[in-house]
């Protein structure tokens, strides 16, 4: 599909209609509507400027009953203001005098929970909506004490995106539209609450906290959590929380956060949101880490002892440019969230870590890029290979794959490899600053790219750039192809030991005792291993690297795929102990995908995710119920 240039003008201005405090730069153009299929709000007739949150945690009844105080901009015409909610219960809706509300909850839409219409008077300006969420809300993850690594407190956290946000807050939840924030949270004594906003760094003594954010963000950057947590400072602007067990060992793991800001700052430009904390949460978290902003939320399956998984944290570091500054304006546009934010990462990885460490990174993605593509395009959606996606009446989790990420990524080094990285550092730092705050699609993305990249270096537009890439199936023939010598030596170690050299003498014991791989190599040599692999060579492998008890989470869960794959038996007891014990989802679906592949191992895949699923957060076990077919 070629999009015409004109059309890509149009758009410049579209950011506008979310932002009534941003006056219409280019009023000459008439702004396109951005569509958003997944919220209900009509924010061209009345949207959100601030949230005041006052908020009860309960752990008794696992519910937060709360009132939300919304501060509203409006057309001058606007009768109503229309919410999203999910499974809320509402008690009732007051303006700023204290009078009474009307509202309409309409239908649920499958994915979407349902609109909550507000009725408005001519003066309403701030509307106060008392509420309580219900059991099973879709963010919330209560855990009981037995969940957590000290087993003395319960622990809450939230997960808002992509639209999940609506199951705990009243919200215009679209990424499109945003707003500031106040919080006053009561929770049970000796526990610490903290926010994707200003934080405490102490446990308060009557369990009463108060929260800031004066930066607007989208709904899918509200966050909470609550549990036994303590903090510890890392430098002036970043620390670390988690609970007390585990303080020192993410203080360890994370020691070159600073580092890594200070790597981010000098490519594209300051760091905007004052500090840049991390909390270690629970293993059932579903995602590596959330980007949540002063606040990433991350997985303790990054904490390998030895450092090797942190660039989860330069990456999560990164959307706090690409994603909490500039974000996708709707769900279709995810690419430009996490294409943008693998791209940083690796920028970031390579400024601290050097060129080549930068470049296994790089090879791992390809290599899950390529696994994507074909699993997708074999799929019911192979269009969901292109960046530009389209996913009306679907879950925007369904846009949550490796498309995104890296696809997005090697698009992005195809445009710097094409007019050399001084010119596109340049623009970076400049779409960066210039557009920070605001929200970003596709369009008009392509539309600065033309003229402040190619335009302004006197490069030709290349309209088969976007069509292949942004509006194309599949992974087009110009992909760059990263080349790293460490993997390549990995690969001929993999082909002598086919070829009949055994292991002690690819790996002497000085070798073994040296740890001269990084945690990626050895992630390669999993992945290179050939198809045929028998049990006797499984044993062998294990005998000598252990790798059914590695304590690196990467390689473990690249073990079990084998070990399932090659019905390894003894790895089977370690198998159910990481699926029970681990909730990230990037883990578990290789795993029970694997087994669900054959019947014996799809009876073992559901006996184990009986006791497991209920460590798992919504998002990871809705993934797994479809996988297999399972009924609640
Ligand atoms: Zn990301």
């Amino acid at each position: 599909m070629l999009i015409p240039l004109k059309k890509h003008i149009k758009v410049l201005s579209v950011s506008v209609l979310f932002f009534a405090c941003s006056p219409p730069t280019t009023p000459e153009i008439e702004p396109m509507k951005i569509v958003d299929h997944h919220t209900f709000a009509k924010p061209e007739i009345a949207v959100i400027t601030h949230l005041n949150w006052d908020a009860d945690i309960n752990f008794n009844t696992k519910t937060i009953s709360a009132e939300a105080t919304l501060s509203i901009t409006k057309s001058k015409d606007a009768k109503e203001i229309i919410l999203d909610i999910n499974g809320l219960s509402i008690a009732s809706i007051k303006d700023e005098n204290g009078k009474g509300l009307t509202f309409e909850i309409g239908k649920e839409k499958p994915f979407h929970g349902s609109p909550l219409t507000v009725h408005l008077k001519n003066n309403t300006q701030k509307i106060s909506i008392r509420y309580s969420t219900i059991a099973g809300a879709e963010a919330l993850q209560w855990l009981n004490p037995k969940q957590t690594a000290d087993e003395k407190y319960p622990f809450l956290f939230t997960q808002s995106q992509a639209i999940l946000a609506r199951s705990w807050v009243p919200i215009q939840d679209s990424p499109g539209i945003r707003f500031t924030y106040n919080a006053h949270v009561k929770v049970p004594e000796g526990m610490l609450a903290l926010m994707s906003a200003t934080n405490p760094t102490k446990v308060s003594d009557n369990g009463v906290y108060d929260f800031v954010m004066d930066k607007p963000i989208p709904a899918y950057l509200l966050a909470l959590t609550v549990g036994d947590i303590r903090y510890q400072k890392l430098s002036e602007r970043t620390g670390v929380y988690a609970e007390p067990s585990v303080i020192q060992a993410a203080a360890y793991e994370f020691a070159d956060m600073e580092q890594m800001v200070e790597a981010a700052e000098k490519l594209y430009g300051p760091y905007q949101w004052e500090v840049y904390d991390l909390i270690v949460l629970p293993p059932s978290f579903p995602f590596g880490g959330m980007e949540n902003p002063m606040l990433t939320f991350a997985t303790p399956t990054i904490l390998a002892g030895d450092r090797s998984l942190v660039s989860l944290v330069a990456h999560e570091l990164a959307h706090s440019w690409s994603g909490n500054l500039v974000t996708n304006a709707t769900w279709d546009d995810f690419w430009l969230n996490e294409g943008f934010t693998v791209y940083f990462e690796q920028r970031i990885m390579e400024a601290v870590y050097g060129y080549d460490y930068a470049e296994m990174l790089a090879l791992l993605s390809l290599q899950n890029l390529k696994e994507e593509v074909e699993t997708i395009l074999t799929g019911d959606h192979p269009e969901d290979t292109k960046l530009k996606l389209n996913l009306e009446g679907r879950t925007p989790d369904d846009g949550m794959t490796a498309i995104a990420y890296d696809k997005g990524y090697y698009f992005l080094r195809l445009l710097e490899e094409k007019v050399g990285r001084e010119k596109f550092d340049a623009f970076l730092k400049d779409y960066f600053t210039s557009n920070a705050f605001h929200s970003m699609t596709t369009e008009e993305f392509i539309s600065q790219l033309n003229v402040k990249l190619f335009e302004k270096n006197g490069i030709p537009v290349d309209e088969n750039l976007y069509n292949e890439w942004i509006f194309g199936q599949g992974l087009p023939a110009n992909c760059p192809q990263p080349v790293s010598d460490r993997f390549t030596n990995v690969e001929r170690v993999v082909e002598d030991w086919i070829n009949g050299t055994t292991i002690e003498e690819l790996f002497t014991p000085e070798d073994l005792m040296a740890q001269t791989w990084s945690s990626h190599e050895w992630l390669h040599f999993l992945r290179s291993l050939p198809e045929d692999l028998n049990k006797e060579k499984m044993a062998k492998l294990d005998a000598v690297f252990q790798f059914t008890y590695s304590r690196n989470s990467e390689i473990l869960a690249a073990w079990m795929v084998l070990v399932i794959k090659h019905q390894y038996n003894s790895g089977y007891e370690n198998l159910e102990n990481f699926l029970v014990n681990t909730g990230r989802r990037k883990f578990l679906s290789p795993l029970y995908a694997e087994m669900a592949k054959t019947e014996t191992g799809l009876v073992m895949a559901k006996a184990i995710y009986e006791k497991a699923r209920p460590n798992y957060h919504f998002v990871a076990s809705s993934t797994i119920d479809k996988m297999l077919d399972w009924k609640d």
